[in-house]
């Protein structure tokens, strides 16, 4: 069975229209012979609104049974758009069943908000693919030891595509959005950015975990990790879009220019720790254990009386580190402060290690534009720096210029978006 893996995303299904759209592509996919399964994600904005919802009732506390039922909310997003993508697909005159995450067989380790897919017994798929149905599978969750829905971080739809794709042993792995591919820069911010035909998933992977938001970061590890080809394709127009796989970029000569893109965090903060003891290890571990991910960190020499110290993680997992940090370090012998006013601005691409020049440029094309960085993190596949989140877009647009990414003027089109 040739099976096909279609993921859509929010605004791909954020009216009926698109809706009716998203049901046409898969009827038609279906009727080409291939076994379709469609995963989606919840309409529109509508995860943003459920989490506003329930803001009005957690407040800014945070606790693993608040995070819990956070969950529990947020997986109906992404089941509203299985249900109501299966009936137009029905209407369309191809059998269609829809099935949440637990359902399709998705069993998710780790915390509320941040599970991993930890194995995907497919048997209810295939049996209902072999039957002749378009299979819609609600992304983004799935359920863990005890029963419970489990969310896959932000954008985690993209990764339950990959993952069901891997444990289906389908052909194709589409991932269609609101954009027509991936762009040299996130291209609402920078017109001039360049569409790129194709991208090395372990440079797509690094895009990623730099916040270029069109992929999920685990989605984009999971390809790799399973040598599986990904194409990203807008849900709006017709395209080849980009092709995401491995040694696409290995052509690149010594002399071609080592950056292929500049993306931009908005989503990130930077905590500060002050203590009067080095609690460097004991705050790192206390955050690993909890898997919260930091980025840049940054800490002041061994000193007797004073330990500085500070990192960049996600805004989501603020009041939770927030709890952590509360516990490892003594009342009293430390204080933490939160900076939310910040962006991380990256660019990505190979060998930057090898040209130490690049971090220099970078920080003194921005010094040029008035935009003063604060810390500077380097390794071969990206250089990253933060400023402040009021310079963020401009800073993407003149490292996309200073580092020629600009798509030539007489060549450029126009971007596809939603
Ligand atoms: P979906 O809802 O389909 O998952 P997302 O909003 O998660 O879509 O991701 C698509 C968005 O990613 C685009 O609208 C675009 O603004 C943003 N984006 C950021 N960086 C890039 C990039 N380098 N190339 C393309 N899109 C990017
Ligand atoms: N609906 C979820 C989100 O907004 C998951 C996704 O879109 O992939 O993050
Ligand atoms: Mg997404």
């Amino acid at each position: 069975m040739d099976i096909v893996v279609q993921k859509f995303g929010g605004s791909s299904l954020a009216s009926v229209e698109r809706i009716w759209r998203v049901a046409n592509y898969a009827a038609e996919t279906h009727r080409s012979g291939s076994a379709t399964v469609l995963v989606v994600s919840a309409r529109g904005d509508s995860t943003d609104e459920l989490l506003e919802l329930a803001g009005a009732f957690s407040g800014d506390q945070f606790s693993d049974r608040t995070t819990r039922e956070i969950d529990q909310l947020l997986v109906t997003g992404e089941v509203v758009s299985a249900a109501l993508t299966a009936m137009a697909i029905e209407r369309l005159g191809v059998p269609a069943v829809s099935l949440t995450g637990a359902q399709a067989g998705i069993e998710v380790a780790g915390k509320y908000g941040g599970g991993v897919i930890s194995s995907i017994d497919p048997k209810r798929i295939v049996e209902l693919l072999e039957a002749g149905n378009v299979v819609v599978v609600s992304g983004f969750q799935g359920t863990n030891a005890e029963g419970d829905m489990v969310t896959l971080g932000r954008g985690g739809s993209d990764t339950t595509a990959v993952a069901l794709a891997a444990a289906l042993d389908a052909s194709r792995c589409l991932i269609y959005t609101d954009v027509d591919g991936v762009y040299t820069a996130d291209p609402r911010i920078v017109p001039t950015a360049r569409p790129m035909p194709f991208v090395d998933v372990r440079l797509m992977a690094e895009m990623a975990f730099a916040g270029a938001k069109v992929l999920h970061s685990r989605a984009v590890e999971l390809a790799a990790m399973r040598g599986m080809e990904l194409q990203v394709l807008s849900s709006f127009a017709p395209g080849a879009g980009t092709r995401v796989f491995e040694g696409s970029n290995d052509a690149m000569l010594e002399s071609d220019g080592a950056v292929v893109a500049v993306t931009h965090d908005f989503d990130v903060a930077r905590v500060l720790v002050q203590a009067r003891k080095d609690l460097a290890a004991d705050i790192l571990s206390a955050l690993g254990r909890r898997s919260i991910p930091v980025d840049l960190v940054a800490r002041s020499g061994p000193s007797e009386d004073e330990f500085r110290m500070g990192f960049t993680a996600r805004l989501g997992d603020i009041p939770e580190i927030l709890a952590v940090l509360g516990e490892a370090i003594p009342e009293a012998d430390g204080q933490v402060r939160v900076d939310r006013d910040v962006a991380k601005i990256s660019l990505v691409g190979m060998g930057l290690l090898n040209r130490p020049e690049y971090a220099a440029r970078m920080i003194s094309t921005l010094a040029a534009e008035g935009i003063f960085t604060t810390w500077i993190s380097t390794s071969q596949l990206r250089v990253s720096a933060v400023i402040e989140r009021g310079h963020g877009a401009n800073a993407v647009a003149v490292l996309h210029r200073e580092f020629d990414l600009e798509r030539a003027a007489a060549a450029a089109g126009s971007m596809t978006t939603a």
